[in-house]
């Protein structure tokens, strides 16, 4: 059996190189890591999981013509992504307060923001992904300003629609990070939304209850995490309502 060539390996993620020029496999793992990486574990399912939802928000997203980098999903773990460039840059967008805007603005965790804020954190682990203001990357070059007011506004557009997405099954979309890329066409660039969009990288929160359906069940302990992604796919109608936990294979006898 051929050995396919690893591109990068991340917390999460693997990337191999896709079948066609220009392509990407990328491969979930069930990895879990919170506070740079400080608290690890593997929780059986939560590839699957992310990849099938990812999948449903990446599909929406091209269907209302935010372009992202997803192509299609292979099986259960993988799918054929576009190669982009990805700029070196999270892009949080915060609804309601909560993580780390609390700690550095003393706000009360679950208070409504007077409008939806965007953040950029420099993505580099060895520093912690240290919050950075337009004037770093414009400074250090890691985007124009042109790229800036593309990404604000990728970044309200898929703020507006997981939102309305979330709300119509429940649940509070609090804040969530996304990753941008850079793709050439010819002489012609343009970004587009990479990486993954999954309770991974979401606060989702039950609009009843105020359950946490995110990776905080991981960090706080509170909890399944299979459970808690495993409830939003099945309220998003992305698992059937009986399933169970898209780990483990079942025995048919
Ligand atoms: P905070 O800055 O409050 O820790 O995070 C804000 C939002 O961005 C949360 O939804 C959190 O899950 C997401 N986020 C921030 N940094 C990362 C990261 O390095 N990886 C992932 N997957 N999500 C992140």
């Amino acid at each position: 059996m051929a050995r396919r060539t690893k591109i990068y390996e991340g917390k999460a993620k693997i990337l191999y190189e896709g079948p066609e020029p220009g392509t990407l496999v990328q491969y979930f793992k069930d990895d879990a890591t919170a506070f740079n990486a400080e608290k690890k574990d593997i929780i059986d399912g939560k590839g699957v999981l992310n990849n099938r939802l990812s999948e449903f928000f990446m599909n929406g997203l091209n269907e209302i013509g935010v372009p992202t980098h997803f192509l299609k999903r292979i099986n259960m773990r993988e799918q054929l992504i576009r190669n982009c460039e990805i700029i070196p840059l999270e892009v949080i967008v915060r609804n309601f307060a909560a993580g780390t805007i609390c700690k550095r603005l003393g706000l009360e965790e679950g208070m409504r923001l007077p409008r939806p804020i965007v953040e950029y954190c420099y993505k580099d682990d060895a520093l912690g992904d240290p919050l950075v203001t337009e004037e770093h990357i414009a400074a250090f070059g890691w985007a124009t300003q042109q790229d800036m007011d593309d990404i604000l506004s990728l970044a309200l557009r898929v703020n507006d629609f997981l939102s309305g997405l979330m709300l119509g099954v429940g649940i509070r979309l609090v804040d969530f990070k996304i990753e941008i890329g850079r793709v050439y066409d010819g002489d012609f660039q343009h970004l587009l939304v990479a990486d993954e969009i999954s309770p991974d990288s979401c606060r989702l929160w039950d609009i009843e209850t105020g359950q946490k359906l995110d990776k905080d069940v991981f960090r706080r302990d509170l909890g399944s995490l299979t459970d808690a992604y495993t409830e939003v796919a099945q309220r998003l109608g992305v698992l059937a309502k009986n399933s169970p936990a898209a780990s483990k294979p079942t025995l048919i006898s």
